[in-house]
């Protein structure tokens, strides 16, 4: 595989230099957060790049590559992680010196989807049976790993997860490790992945082309779409879209998935989805809007947390035992995030999404050197 390193003390500094000077003197401490993840490149190559980005949380939000790594698969091993951890330790041990004035660093989480985040820790994929990053169950196979165990989880720490205590989880070490982390609770549930292209994502998809049974007619649907399509000119110009019809459902995009699940789906589902399970969906909108808001995930998380116990075993009820995939079963775990990162959007790859799209851009126009300059990069 071809790689390119970024180093991290002087990508740090530039990026403080195009911040106003008044912010950067106050700073005492800078924030980062990363994100892995794959993004195919060419379609007709099967060429992707698996790009490591860190986010500089200042306001607003600056993001650059510590690493590229392209390649025609997903990488073998974790090689392509140790100049950015080798990097990182060192500025998170000495702190980073800039103009005179030496800044602590801290990381607040690496934020993944889960292919990528069992990649990176080097655990067993969600699809296997100790998949779940949080607890320690053993999934039970129904055509596909799920996790009936709703109460009385056990949970992962970072002890234990260094300790390896459940080898079944691990498949080796990570680099990762040689970072002062949380290996558990600093690789959150990912809010735009696991909430919004997952549950929600699910949910839809089952009304809407699930088994006989289980989905909604025709006409159902239709009016669904319409009333979707009548609110198109009451959306606010702060959202980037405005609501689609069903009919294009799997086009929908991560923030139409949100808009649907905290804003219109409570308004175009009302009456037209069958009452109970409209009251489920109901509980699942109300506890990711408490989750969601920095100013009521305090107060609020506990009533949030007994929601999604309640949607969980309640779906399970409603869709069947398959409903409790490993999605579907992460958000038993969701609040424990939102309280430590005072919200599910100071956590999520929302923030890394429009980067990833601006790099392959740059690749496409010829900005990034890849495959051209084969002397920036080298292989792993
Ligand atoms: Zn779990």
């Amino acid at each position: 595989m071809e790689y390119l390193h970024y180093p991290l003390k002087e990508k740090l500094v530039e990026t403080l230099d195009r911040y106003p000077v008044q912010l950067v003197t106050d700073l005492d401490t800078l924030e980062l957060s990363f994100n892995v993840d794959g993004l195919p490149l060419f379609k007709s190559s099967g060429k992707s790049m698996w790009p490591i980005l860190c986010a500089v949380m200042l306001s607003p939000v600056t993001i650059f590559p510590t690493a590229l790594t392209c390649g025609t698969k997903k990488p073998t091993d974790l090689a392509f992680l140790e100049d950015t951890v080798t990097d990182l330790t060192e500025v998170l041990t000495n702190g980073l010196d800039y103009r005179k004035k030496n800044i602590k660093v801290i990381v607040r989480c690496f934020v993944c989807d889960a292919p990528a985040k069992a990649l990176i820790k080097n655990t067993k994929c969600y699809s296997g049976y100790y998949g779940c990053e949080r607890c320690t169950q053993r999934g039970i196979w129904l055509k596909r790993v799920t996790y009936q165990e709703t109460a009385e989880l056990n949970l992962r720490t970072d002890a234990s997860f260094r300790a390896q205590t459940q080898p079944e989880h691990h498949h080796g070490p990570t680099p990762l490790s040689d970072l002062p982390i949380d290996m558990v609770q600093s690789f959150p549930i990912d809010y735009m992945h696991q909430v919004c292209l997952g549950v929600t994502k699910k949910l839809l998809f089952i009304w809407c082309r699930g088994e006989k049974g289980m989905r909604i007619s025709a006409g159902q649907v239709q009016e669904i779409s319409s009333r979707l399509l009548q609110l198109k000119s009451s959306i606010p110009s702060i959202f980037a879209r405005t609501p689609r019809g069903l009919d294009e459902l799997e086009r929908w995009k991560a923030t139409e998935f949100r808009q649907f699940l905290l804003y219109t789906g409570r308004l175009v589902l009302k009456g037209v989805l069958r009452e109970d399970l409209y009251n489920h969906f109901l509980t699942f909108s109300v506890a990711i809007g408490l989750l969601v808001c920095p100013t009521l995930v305090q107060p609020h998380h506990h009533y949030a947390q007994n929601l999604l116990q309640y949607f969980v075993e309640k779906g399970c009820e409603l869709y069947g035992a398959t409903f409790l995939v490993y999605n579907t079963h992460t958000m038993l775990h969701l609040s424990t995030d939102a309280i430590r990162f005072k919200g599910l959007d100071n956590c999520s790859a929302f923030v890394f999404e429009n980067h990833l799209q601006t790099i392959k851009k740059m690749v496409h126009l010829g900005r990034i050197p890849w495959p051209k300059s084969p002397t920036d990069w080298r292989r792993i």
